[in-house]
């Protein structure tokens, strides 16, 4: 702003200077004027003081004026020669106006293009930042994501493990359901023969019966922690049934045979 105002006060000073010489140049020309300058010409009519060229001066310098002629031709070529170096200097002027608008017009440009290169300087540095920061954005999020996915194959891989333990569990205490039902149909048995054996007092059959009460006895055997509830709980992976219902969840260990619990299943007696 400072160099357009500073432009525009040197276009108005120029534009001035050179009205002040066009305005000499026709003050210069005019007849009355030039007559009273130079001293030796009367006053003129109010038709010679209008306004005239060169030419017309001369016309009413050799009609009113008494002196020699060669002075009076050595007046007008001194006009002719004023009048033509006034134009020069307008001219000249003119020339210098130009050449300051023009360079005034260069620096102009020059400092659009400037400050035009800084605007995209700034936002081009602004947009590098902003993509900076979303590339790191996306990289962190990359992380993420790969660090949840190493989770879920992570978490899918305890899971099988898990579901295998489950049906290896489950295979166990089938298996032990069946021998438990095959004991019990045992024990049926045994208790329908001892009845059958008392029934019929065999000598030889006495000895069998006290074996299989004793083995009753030995199944009906108190609980190991309490000594006072029925044995209902199956403890793994020892297969030690040994606890009543209220003692299983509380021990960690089998206690007879101190091996560490890993499960437990709750049998069914009736
Ligand atoms: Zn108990
Ligand atoms: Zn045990």
């Amino acid at each position: 702003m400072a160099v357009e105002a500073h432009n525009l006060h040197l276009f108005s000073s120029q534009h001035l200077l050179r009205s002040r010489f066009q305005l000499l140049i026709t003050i210069w020309n005019q007849p009355s004027l030039h007559t009273m300058q130079m001293g030796f010409l009367s006053p003129v009519s109010g038709a010679a003081a209008a306004p005239g060229s060169v030419l017309g001066f001369n016309n009413v310098a050799s009609a009113a004026v008494l002196a020699p002629r060669k002075r009076l031709r050595q007046v007008s070529l001194l006009g002719d020669d004023m009048s033509s170096h006034l134009q020069q200097q307008v001219l000249d002027i003119d020339r210098l106006i130009l050449q300051h608008a023009e360079r005034a017009r260069a620096e102009l440009t020059e400092r659009r293009k400037r400050f035009t290169t800084q605007i995209l300087a700034a936002l081009e540095e602004g947009m590098s930042k902003r993509l900076r920061a979303s590339q790191e954005e996306v990289a962190r999020l990359g992380k993420m994501n790969w660090a949840l996915e190493e989770r879920i194959k992570s978490l899918c891989v305890e899971n099988q493990m898990w579901r295998d333990m489950a049906q290896s569990n489950e295979a166990t205490a089938n298996a032990l359901r069946a021998n438990l039902e095959q004991f019990l149909a045992a024990q049926a048995r045994a208790e329908e023969e001892a009845a059958t054996a008392d029934d019929a007092e065999s000598c030889c059959c006495v000895g069998d019966g006290e074996e299989e009460a004793g083995v009753r006895r030995e199944w009906r055997r108190a609980c190991r922690s309490c000594h006072d509830g029925e044995p209902s709980v199956l403890l793994l992976p020892c297969r030690h049934l040994c606890l009543c219902a209220a003692c299983g969840p509380a021990v960690d260990a089998c206690p007879v045979c101190q091996c560490s619990k890993s499960g437990s299943v709750c049998i069914n007696m009736s």
